[in-house]
């Protein structure tokens, strides 16, 4: 660990272990800036060091690191959600020692031979390098209180948590088997860059190709739901995450499709304070309910035995 971290501010700027960059801020970022930031090396493994504070997000007070963690990275003051790694959601979500990944081989390819501020295969070996994920999705099946489900969790962390040819594809043939074993589907969604630029149409393509198989799914009578975290944005939302037969949201998340600036840069219009949040989206009925994360396994759990699953 070096000196910087034992301060608040740089803590929060630099460590990728607990992600607490502001992910409002981090939604507006362009994907080249992953590797401009301050946070190299492989991410530290569970059993964050001592001693360590955080400075809220949500309200800016500084917070002991290890009383967070224990609230599953939730602001004791203000219940701000920080980000959460997707192996960190799955074992938050699913009972301990039960989950078993699927398509663990895939890996994403540079079919454009596409390069922006450096080439798209070296950014994908420097992000699989820093995050330990292979692309932006974790996919597999576990337990939720006993009861079996096909879980798919979406992590900003890697190229924003952008939807290339490796998420569609582990997306839609987890909804296929999802389909195949009759089993629950809970996708938690946190992606702040929609379809994945460096992928072109192929990466639009995974929209429709996962929304097909989520149509099939629902025709077999599967019980999708879907969770949607700060944040989640673009073609993301615009596919797969709206598709639950329930979407929950974590509290004060962002969801939407454009970044505010962006719509306000084309419609004109002064859009409303808050617009893009879980509480607006909420108001208005495009999601059915706010969960707070510490209720999220036992709320699925329950509509699960609501459903009949
Ligand atoms: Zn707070």
């Amino acid at each position: 660990m070096s000196m910087d971290r034992r301060r608040p501010s740089t803590a929060t700027a630099t460590d990728a272990a607990v992600q607490t960059a502001a992910p409002q801020a981090a939604a507006h970022r362009q994907p080249s800036d992953a590797k401009d930031s301050p946070t190299v090396g492989p991410r530290p493994k569970r059993g964050v060091p001592e001693g360590l504070w955080l400075k809220c997000d949500g309200c800016g007070a500084t917070i002991y690191r290890k009383e967070a963690e224990e609230r599953l990275n939730v602001c004791p003051q203000c219940g701000f959600h920080w980000y959460v790694s997707a192996a960190t959601r799955i074992e938050q979500l699913l009972d301990a020692g039960t989950f078993e990944e699927w398509d663990a081989d895939l890996k994403p390819a540079d079919p454009l031979g596409f390069r922006d501020k450096k080439p798209y295969a070296e950014r994908i070996v420097a992000e699989q390098k820093r995050t330990g994920l292979k692309d932006a999705a974790l996919t597999g099946t576990g337990m939720i209180r006993a009861r079996r489900v096909a879980c798919g969790v979406t992590d900003s962390s890697f190229i924003m948590g952008s939807m290339g040819s490796v998420v569609g594809e582990r997306l839609t043939r987890l909804v296929e088997r999802a389909t195949a074993g009759k089993l629950p589907l809970i996708i938690i969604s946190a992606s702040g860059g929609g379809a994945r630029m460096h992928e072109g149409i192929l990466s639009l393509m995974q929209m429709a190709k996962v929304s097909a198989a989520l149509a099939r799914y629902s025709q077999a009578g599967g019980l999708f739901i879907s969770v949607l975290t700060n944040p989640t944005m673009g073609g993301v939302a615009a596919s797969f995450a709206s598709l639950g037969d329930l979407c929950f949201a974590e509290p004060r998340a962002l969801i939407g499709f454009a970044g505010p600036r962006t719509i306000k840069a084309t419609i004109r219009v002064e859009l409303p304070k808050g617009f893009q949040t879980s509480e607006f989206l909420l108001e208005h009925g495009f999601i059915d309910r706010i969960v707070p994360r510490k209720d999220l396994k036992s709320e699925i759990a329950r509509v699960i035995d609501y459903c009949g699953g």
